[in-house]
């Protein structure tokens, strides 16, 4: 069978389907693992009974029963969800949206693919001059690292430019990633800039400062901003410090109900200017016909009524914020002298160290912490869009935080003790 240049690129493995892979074996051989490794949000129980309440009352109505499973949505997604939503975003943050500034996907993963896409890669005519209306145009990270499951989205290689960040060490045990303003160049062969936040994998959050600034560089360069809030603001609301949340014309802000607890209904949402919208939704049409009804019906009518304010306010955050604790205290009362740092942990649920001076590339030490009987992820995939090597980016493991609370401690355990 010969594949198409397309199918070489999606067909083949990649370092993250690859890793994913060993991860999911690596848990089924030995359920017993301590895994700190996948993204997937902790069981809260206020979440739980909450959606189990919604799902009850969905399913006992027949008319309900079959608009959530009996209908295609419209191409445009749920109106009455999006009607809900621009009308919370605009009592509560003041935003200026409205339904059709709103499009809703199968999960945010599916709208980073056509976002991406619709706003990088060759131009009309292929690869002409740089700088030219046709020329190839990159997605800016504003650095690396950055959110693994961007990195193979492309549908060209060499998709993706990225700086490498300032590094400021807080106390002898944590540091945190800046953006290099300075270094960072956004023009005429930027297609978007994309930063996650709270940043997956470094816990980090840019402040509302770096924000603006990133954001008036983005509107007069003419590029637009795409901002992930998987984690964040307004909702899930994992964040731990006092940032704001952040929306503009030139801003297209992703959203999902997967940190909510709710990955498996693949619900993700786009906030932008309408014309790009209506070209999200076409593509998103050709690509997945529709959207998952599940999630727009579920929370209906929770986002005026403030029930799933209160969720992530009075349940979600609380319980991160608890296991954030514990892994932070365990990591501080383990580490001794080993140059061992931690990213500021401002929002999320993963914390982020800096093995300085490693002697091995973090790939292996991810081999021999599984031979231990803990799972995380080794830090080399998340460094993409470098123009040069860099060794810090062989020194770093990202470990998740939203397990059980007895685990975290044994698992951050563990790792110093390989260290
Ligand atoms: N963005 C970030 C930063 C993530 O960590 C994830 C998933 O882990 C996603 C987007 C995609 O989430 P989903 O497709 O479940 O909405």
């Amino acid at each position: 069978m010969q594949l198409s240049h397309f199918g070489e690129k999606f067909a083949a493995p990649s370092g993250i389907s690859e890793l994913m892979e060993d991860l999911s074996a690596a848990l089924a051989d030995d359920p017993s693992l301590l895994f700190m490794g996948g993204g997937n949000p902790g069981r809260v129980d206020a979440a739980e009974q909450l959606f189990r309440r919604l799902m009850d009352g969905l399913l006992s109505d027949a008319q309900c029963r079959h608009e959530l499973l009996g209908l295609y949505q419209s191409p445009n997604g749920d109106r009455s969800f999006r009607e809900e939503l621009a009308s919370y975003l605009n009592k509560t943050l003041g935003w200026e949206v409205k339904a059709s500034n709103i499009a809703l996907s199968n999960g945010s993963q599916s709208a980073f693919f056509i976002l991406f896409n619709l706003l990088a890669g060759p131009g009309r005519s292929g690869n002409a001059r740089s700088g030219s209306p046709d020329c190839f145009r990159h997605i800016q990270l504003p650095f690396a690292p950055e959110y693994v499951g961007y990195r193979d989205v492309g549908l060209q290689s060499d998709f993706f430019r990225a700086e490498r960040p300032n590094i400021e060490m807080l106390s002898d045990d944590r540091f945190r990633y800046s953006i290099a303003f300075e270094q960072l160049k956004i023009g005429d062969n930027t297609g978007a800039v994309c930063v996650s936040r709270p940043s997956n994998p470094t816990g980090g959050m840019l402040a509302d400062t770096e924000l603006e600034q990133l954001s008036t560089r983005c509107e007069s360069a003419g590029v637009p901003l795409i901002l992930d809030a998987a984690y964040g603001l307004p909702f899930p609301g994992l964040v731990y410090g006092g940032a704001q949340a952040f929306w503009n014309h030139n801003t297209v802000l992703t959203l999902s109900l997967s940190k909510l607890g709710l990955p498996g209904l693949r619900t993700g949402i786009v906030i932008a200017r309408e014309d790009l919208i209506a070209g999200f939704n076409r593509a998103n049409t050709v690509i997945n016909l529709a959207s998952s009804t599940v999630g727009p019906q579920l929370l209906r009518g929770c986002l005026i009524d403030g029930t799933l304010d209160e969720l992530c306010r009075e349940s979600l955050l609380p319980f991160y914020s608890e296991r954030r604790s514990i892994a932070l205290s365990t990591l501080a009362r383990e580490r001794g002298s080993l140059p061992l740092y931690a990213h500021e942990s401002e929002g999320g649920f993963f914390l982020w160290l800096w093995c300085k001076d490693l002697p091995i590339d973090s790939a292996e030490l991810y081999g021999r912490l599984k031979q231990r009987g803990v799972i995380v992820l080794p830090g080399n995939g998340f460094f993409m869009g470098l123009a040069e090597p860099w060794r810090h980016q062989q020194e770093c493991l990202r470990l998740s935080f939203a397990g059980d609370k007895s685990r975290i401690e044994q698992g951050v355990t563990r790792v110093i003790e390989e260290l």
